[in-house]
């Protein structure tokens, strides 16, 4: 059973302090896919893949998304201002 010391919500990440009986576990939380790791600079590694490769282009504003589903969200606001 692990309960959750901390948690902090960041611009690429999430981070994670669990502990259990005997051992403190942090983990790193990609916010863009399912990526995790122990090591932080692993994770500001792994986000600036996030920032290059954005293949869903609005073609309204040319908006660039690295998710389709972020790129609906955004198209749907041009349709629907409000
Ligand atoms: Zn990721
Ligand atoms: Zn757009």
């Amino acid at each position: 059973m692990f309960i959750i010391l901390y948690c902090h919500v960041g611009f690429y990440h999430s981070e994670l302090t669990f502990i259990s009986s005997n051992t403190v576990l942090k983990r790193y939380f990609c916010k863009e896919c399912l990526y995790s790791t122990i090591d932080r600079s692993n994770l500001k590694r792994h986000a600036r893949t996030h920032t290059q490769e954005r293949p869903y282009v609005c073609a309204v504003c040319g908006k660039a998304f690295t998710r389709k589903s972020n790129l609906d969200i955004h198209v749907m606001k041009h349709n629907f201002p409000n």
